[in-house]
């Protein structure tokens, strides 16, 4: 187990309030909460919730949350990122996340057929969530997120809402899902590619796939002598689309 496994308590009352309230708008059937530690965040979602499951790493945390037999909890000790959720088909997934796996959790969750989700994260990673094409944020976090959901920073939390504070500040993300791109046929492979653009940020988008397509196929594409940061996800996509016609075309 990591040592202390991202265990940084969130104490502000109204803080916890906002992520609840951002987390569940209306009434919500099920939540399930990420880490949920001490229940500072379970309490407020166990308000604008019938049901929440808490999913908690560390067994002390886990047996206390559990010995408040609150009959509308379940709580389940386990490493989020090992636990089956399909007994709890939940479309909104919250937490303060423990942020040594927030990479992760992101690929674990944005993929399940779930309505939206809210995290609060260390805030780099948030800005790289939200990040537009051309800044130094945007990268393969960005790209894998957006096509999954469309992410909205909601608010900045500063270390000394949490005890122990964190070296770092944070900020609360709301990832609401969007229907998947009709231009991106099979996603394994479009991440793959996006994986590659991005392999080394500087270098042109020629010189990283090159390995892959082969430099004389890159030259038919003008966006070839660009960097990957420079192009939106539907130019990826785009582009990704036409090497695989090259590559799927018999010779
Ligand atoms: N929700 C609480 C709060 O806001 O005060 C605690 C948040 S703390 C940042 C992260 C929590 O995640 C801790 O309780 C930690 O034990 C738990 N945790 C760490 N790794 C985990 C994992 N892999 N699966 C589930 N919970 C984990």
């Amino acid at each position: 187990m990591p040592r202390r496994l991202g265990q940084h308590f969130l104490h502000h009352r109204s803080i916890l309030d906002r992520i609840a309230a951002a987390a569940c708008p209306e009434e919500e059937p099920l939540v399930i909460e990420i880490g949920p530690g001490k229940g500072a965040l379970t309490m407020p979602l166990l308000a604008r919730a019938e049901h929440v499951v808490a999913i908690e790493f560390d067994p002390l945390l886990a047996a206390d949350l559990e010995a408040r037999h609150e009959p509308r909890l379940t709580v389940v000790h386990g490493d989020f990122l090992k636990v089956d959720l399909t007994p709890w088909p939940a479309t909104v997934i919250a937490g303060n996340l423990p942020y040594y796996i927030t990479s992760p959790i992101l690929e674990k969750v944005l993929p399940m057929p779930i309505k939206h989700a809210v995290f609060l994260m260390q805030k780099e990673v948030a800005e790289r969530l939200v990040a537009v094409p051309g800044t130094r944020e945007y990268g393969y976090l960005t790209v894998f997120t957006r096509l999954y959901a469309e992410p909205k920073l909601l608010f900045t939390v500063p270390p000394g809402s949490f005890q122990p504070p964190p070296k770092v500040d944070s900020a609360v993300v709301r990832l609401t899902r969007v229907p998947p791109s009709p231009d991106i046929s099979d996603t394994a492979a479009f991440l793959k590619f996006v994986s590659a653009c991005f392999m080394h940020k500087r270098k042109t988008l020629r010189n990283n796939l090159s390995g892959l397509y082969g430099r004389e196929a890159l030259d038919r594409f003008p966006e070839a002598g660009k960097r990957a940061e420079q192009l939106a996800v539907s130019e990826l996509a785009a582009l990704f689309a036409r090497l695989q016609n090259l590559n799927e075309k018999p010779c």
